[in-house]
């Protein structure tokens, strides 16, 4: 069993900044960074609103943050962890694929992971015509007809994207009105590769080894259409990554969990950042706050920890 004073988990923004600030405070943080290092952000193709950057890739902008972090002395971990008991701590349990540790604080920075629209073929055609990330599958698409099912900034933004590649980006939106921001509304209306499809859903996804087509119905008029097509891009939000978590931290309805102002969880010493806690703001500046408050907030809960064991011996 490895100890440590404080254990990090995820690398999204949250978890990173908390590393940083953590590393600076001698909290010799350890982060444990689960299967993709940066989260959200790291796939994310550029980055407009982050301060300091006019315009960043998010790799680039995931690379930059692992570094300032490392830089301090933030130990980094490439594992996920698979178990947790927050319930009879301090310290608290922890079981990644490597490793049993027992740590006398946690910073949970989790993220959120890309909702499904769960309709048939969506998961039959993961990789080969489906896909939850622009970035990472545009390439694929290259002269080909996509769509990308949403209304919001992710929609815009990675639709937006995806004209380097596709010929045609048709929007499929449920509603007539967007929820995107006025910037992205205004660049996807000037660009000609995009074409909004209102009030719109997706009942199915067909293909053949690979996606050809969709069965799409507008719920305005109720009428059903086959349409062709190669890929299909679902950008619909996201939901908090909390699974591990259940039964040990509280959390709302929408299983985000419960912070207080200090972003202390239900469990003292247990403290959470970023979008597993933030069904609101759901930025990587936002996110980057909030790892922020939790690591100082972390470094105050161990220094009056230990100012109360020095009372009790002395
Ligand atoms: P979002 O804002 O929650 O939008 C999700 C969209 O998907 C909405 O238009 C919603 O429709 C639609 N939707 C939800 N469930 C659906 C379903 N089952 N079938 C069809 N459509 C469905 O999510 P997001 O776009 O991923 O953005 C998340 C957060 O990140 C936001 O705060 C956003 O501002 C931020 N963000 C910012 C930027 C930027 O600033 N450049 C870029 C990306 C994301 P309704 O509108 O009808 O609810």
């Amino acid at each position: 069993m490895q100890t440590e004073r404080l254990i990090i988990i995820g690398s999204g923004p949250a978890g990173l900044t908390a590393a940083t600030y953590a590393a600076r405070a001698n909290l010799d943080p350890l982060l444990i960074a689960g299967n993709q290092m940066g989260g959200q952000i790291a796939i994310t193709n550029e980055v407009e609103n982050f301060p300091g950057f006019d315009s960043i890739l998010g790799p680039e902008l995931t690379e930059k943050m692992r570094a300032q972090a490392e830089r301090f002395g933030t130990r980094f971990e490439s594992d996920e962890v698979l178990e947790v008991d927050f319930t009879k701590g301090p310290p608290f349990y922890l079981k990644t694929y490597g490793q049993e540790y027992q740590a006398a604080s946690v910073i949970v920075a989790t993220g959120a992971s890309a909702r499904r629209l769960g309709i048939p073929g969506e998961d039959e055609f993961i990789g080969r015509g489906v896909s939850y990330c622009a970035t990472c599958d545009g390439f694929f698409f290259k002269e080909k007809d996509v769509l990308v099912v949403g209304g919001g900034d992710s929609a815009l933004q990675e639709g937006i994207f995806l004209t380097k590649y596709a010929k045609r980006v048709r929007i499929v939106h449920r509603r007539d009105s967007l929820r995107a921001g006025d910037i992205l509304i205004h660049r996807a209306n000037n660009n000609d590769k995009i074409e909004f499809v209102w009030d719109t859903v997706l009942e199915d996804i067909q293909g053949n080894g690979k996606v050809t087509g969709v069965n799409a119905r507008n719920l305005r008029t109720g009428a059903a259409e086959q349409w062709p097509t190669d890929g299909v891009f679902v950008f619909i939000g996201h939901f908090p990554n909390t699974q591990l978590f259940k039964g040990q931290l509280d959390m709302d309805e929408q299983d985000f969990l419960i912070v207080d102002k200090y972003m202390q969880t239900s469990v003292p010493g247990v403290y959470a950042a970023g979008e597993v806690m933030d069904p609101i703001y759901k930025q990587a500046v936002s996110s980057a706050g909030q790892g922020c408050m939790a690591a100082i907030s972390v470094e105050r809960y161990l220094e009056a920890v230990a100012d109360q064991a020095g009372e009790v011996s002395g």
